[in-house]
């Protein structure tokens, strides 16, 4: 086992965490995920309204009994969300564990603290880790730029961002973006972390509710096959590089609106290709670590497998590699 001050904060028995993804992170995988010893989050805008959110946290615990939580992404959305009647909802059904992101999440920090939540919050650069640190938060997670969904306007990959964020940030620190197996768990605790945060990794998991078309598409592709959308409109987001990413990215560079693009980057579609397999009807998630992914195996057997292949790198080559 490897325990951390992230493991004993959360009370899980593995130091990996599945983050939110949008339209993937339902009740099937995240439960999966905290059956499976590691730390489960439901996407909260994944449902339709806060009603929905709280239908499904419910549907969650009456197939785990472990820890899990739900994610609450502040960006920009196509059609206005209530994000405080989502907090409402998160925190009447006593969940106890959040992951915000997109945005500071200070002005919501009483409302959860107070209610026992502890904050977990993703960001993607160091003065973002710092500020949310000061506001409170219990927990980063600290997103590089090889992430699926926002990593920012920095550009910043992990190899650096993670050491610059452990230099100056003392809360328990988690690595996002680009994590997918053994080296990558063992790699971001000598950066300085405390566990990793997968996303598309756990998209291919037999329990991941999506098309197997998308678990395939994942399995086949490497790691050049993302693109970065919406970046003229510093709200970048990396999705996997199918026709509509290209259009979109075109019609960025003919100068078109986010009134123009937004039609076809909606997330409406994409939770068709997601549904369907239908893989060019819109834009969905993926990051670079779709290069590592060879396989689609169970949330166990995957937690299993990265733990027991890094206490055995730790054990072994590293331990080896010092001169007598
Ligand atoms: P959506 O259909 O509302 O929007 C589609 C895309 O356009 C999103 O990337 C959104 O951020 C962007 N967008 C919308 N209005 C914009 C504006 N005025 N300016 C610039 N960009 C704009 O999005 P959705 O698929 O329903 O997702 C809901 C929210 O969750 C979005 O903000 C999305 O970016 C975010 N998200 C969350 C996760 C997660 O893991 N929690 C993953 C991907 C995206």
């Amino acid at each position: 086992m490897i325990k951390t001050r992230f493991t004993e904060m959360f009370g899980i028995k593995h130091p990996i965490v599945q983050g939110g993804m949008q339209w993937v992170g339902r009740a099937e995988l995240t439960s999966a995920v905290a059956n499976a010893g590691a730390l489960g989050f439901l996407t909260g805008l994944t449902q339709p309204t806060p009603e929905d959110l709280r239908k499904e946290i419910k549907r969650c615990r009456e197939m785990t009994d472990k820890p899990f939580g739900v994610n609450l992404t502040i960006l920009p959305t196509l059609v206005p969300r209530p994000y405080g009647e989502y907090i409402d909802a998160i925190v009447d059904s006593g969940i106890k564990i959040v992951e915000t992101a997109g945005n500071n999440p200070k002005p919501f920090l009483p409302k959860m603290q107070g209610a026992g939540i502890k904050v977990i919050h993703k960001c993607t650069s160091v003065r973002h880790g710092i500020s949310a640190e000061k506001a409170g938060v219990d927990a980063i997670s600290m997103d590089g730029f090889e992430c699926a969904g926002h990593p920012g306007e920095d550009d910043v990959p992990n190899l650096v961002l993670l050491p610059a964020a452990a230099n100056v940030i003392k809360i328990p620190m988690i690595a996002s973006g680009g994590f997918a197996d053994a080296r990558g768990l063992v790699a971001a605790l000598a950066l300085g972390c405390e566990g990793v945060n997968m996303g598309t990794r756990f998209m291919a998991t037999k329990e991941a509710p999506i098309h197997d078309k998308v678990k395939q598409t994942l399995v086949d592709s490497d790691e050049r096959s993302t693109a970065l959308i919406l970046r003229t409109m510093r709200n970048t987001s990396r999705v996997f590089g199918n026709s509509v990413a290209k259009k979109a990215i075109e019609m960025e560079h003919e100068g078109k609106t986010i009134q123009e693009i937004g039609p076809i980057v909606a997330g409406a579609k994409g939770r068709v290709v997601y549904e369907t397999g239908d893989m060019e009807h819109g834009i969905w998630s993926a990051g670079t670590c779709i290069g590592l992914i060879n396989d689609i195996p169970t949330c166990r057997e995957l937690v299993e497998r990265i733990v027991s292949e890094a206490e055995a790198m730790i054990r072994g080559r590293l331990a080896k590699a010092i001169a007598a």
